[in-house]
C-alpha cells in the first residue's frame, strides 16, 4: 500500500504500475477503489487486467495445477522448468506439462 500512496502523494496517478510486475497500470478509479479496500483487492485487480496483457506474451505460462491460477515467466537465461509461485507447482515450459526433468522429452515418449 506504500507504493501507491507514494505515488499518488508525488501525483503520479496516472502511471502507477501494479507492484508485483504483471503489466497492468492503475487509473485513477482503481486506485482510489484500491485505498478502500484491502490487498485482496488489489491482487484481483491485478489479475483482471494482467491475463489480458500476460495472454499474449509467449513467455508466460499459466500454471498447471488445477485449481491454480498462477503463471510463470520465463527468463532468457533460465532452463524450460518454470516454478509457480503460489502453490510451488514445477512445469516445463515446452509442453505445458508438469515438469518431467532436464534432459526427457522425445526420447522418453519414443521408447515403446
Ligand atoms: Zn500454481
Ligand atoms: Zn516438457
Amino acid at each position: 500500500m506504500d507504493y501507491i500512496l507514494a505515488k499518488i502523494s508525488s501525483k503520479q496517478l496516472l502511471k502507477i504500475k501494479c507492484p508485483d510486475d504483471c503489466g497492468a497500470f492503475l487509473c485513477d478509479q482503481d486506485v482510489y477503489q484500491i485505498l478502500k479496500a484491502t490487498r485482496e483487492v488489489f491482487s484481483r485487480y491485478c489479475k483482471f487486467k494482467g491475463i489480458s496483457i500476460l495472454s499474449k506474451n509467449p513467455n508466460i505460462s499459466w500454471c498447471v495445477k488445477a485449481g491454480c491460477d498462477g503463471y510463470m515467466r520465463k527468463d532468457l537465461q533460465s532452463s524450460n522448468k518454470l516454478v509457480c509461485k503460489p502453490c510451488s507447482q514445477n512445469m516445463c515450459f515446452l509442453c505445458k506439462n508438469p515438469w518431467h526433468g532436464e534432459e526427457m522429452g522425445q526420447e522418453a515418449y519414443g521408447k515403446g
